[in-house]
């Protein structure tokens, strides 16, 4: 796949990305059907797998339970060198009433966090770091810490920052701090498209989330439902890469043919 410029980063990334939730968390996810963490093993020959495919960018957050600890272990002996976006803000976690979010956005948790990513993912300095918003309202608390995310990259610890909105208006409010958004666009949910095009307009990379409905696509958008998705997202100029996330190889292999397919490469 040829790589793509996101946004005014300066980083070339993939058409399509590898998003890793699955790697390290089962538990409180919305995917249509339970399922097993793979095994290093197994998690070792996807990465391969995704290398191979001429993948650059894998997505992760602290609050994908190991994931980020598992990427630092088995990046550290795989050929090839990927970019990494990871998050801050989410944690998840236990409480007494089971595992499950909570949000931390000040600037003492934000500084923590992005010093355990860049230990449990062994890099010196991370690629992107998104803001993983809340959902509230205005998104205010959520935008701080992407003030202390700005003081970072300039300290030299990150060198792309950006948002995960849950709104377009947490989209629109983030937009002139950021320089990628990662945004959910699908057939069912539509809502984030005018912010694809402002945040191409201004120059932002936008990276997608739940391409592929988190998994949730039924038959309505037969005859191959990936490819309608993927065709949908990788031919609206404004986008980056979708972060597709699996687990399954032969998933991501067909993946990978239907988006060189859709490109015509
Ligand atoms: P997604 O990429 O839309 O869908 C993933 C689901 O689709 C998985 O269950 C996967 O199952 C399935 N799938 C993938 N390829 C398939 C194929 N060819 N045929 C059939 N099923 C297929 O949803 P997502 O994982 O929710 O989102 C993608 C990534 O975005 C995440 O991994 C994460 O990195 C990021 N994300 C970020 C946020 C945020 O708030 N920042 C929120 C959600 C997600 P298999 O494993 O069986 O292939």
């Amino acid at each position: 796949m040829d790589l793509r410029p996101l946004g005014s980063t300066g980083i070339p990334v993939s058409p399509l990305s590898l998003g890793t939730v699955k790697l390290g968390r089962n538990q409180a996810v919305k995917y249509p059907q339970p399922f097993d963490l793979p095994s290093d093993e197994d998690a070792r020959a996807l990465l391969c797998l995704a290398v191979d495919l001429g993948i650059n960018l894998l997505d992760t957050a602290p609050a994908y339970g190991s994931s980020e600890e598992r990427l630092g272990k088995l990046l550290a002996d795989l050929p090839g060198h990927f970019l990494i976006s990871t998050k801050v803000g989410e944690e998840f976690d236990d409480s007494p009433q089971g595992p499950r979010s909570r949000y931390d956005f000040s600037p003492t948790h934000t500084r923590t966090s992005i010093e355990r990513s860049l230990k449990r993912l062994r890099r010196e300095i991370l690629d992107i770091v998104l803001v993983h918003s809340d959902g509230c309202t205005n998104d205010a608390p959520a935008l701080e810490a992407l003030h202390t995310l700005t003081d970072l990259k300039a300290e030299g610890k990150v060198r792309a920052i950006g948002f995960s909105p849950k709104t377009p208006a947490g989209a629109r409010a983030a937009l002139p701090l950021s320089d990628v958004l990662m945004l959910t666009l699908n057939a069912a949910e539509p809502a984030m498209l005018p912010m694809v095009r402002e945040a191409h307009a201004a120059g932002v990379g936008v990276l997608i989330k739940k391409g592929l409905s988190s998994g949730h696509l039924g038959g309505q958008l037969s005859p191959d439902p990936i490819e309608s998705a993927l065709a949908f997202l990788l031919t609206e100029p404004g986008i980056s890469s979708v972060v597709v996330g699996t687990i399954n190889p032969d998933h991501l292999q067909h993946n990978v043919a239907v988006a060189e397919r859709v490109l015509g490469e």
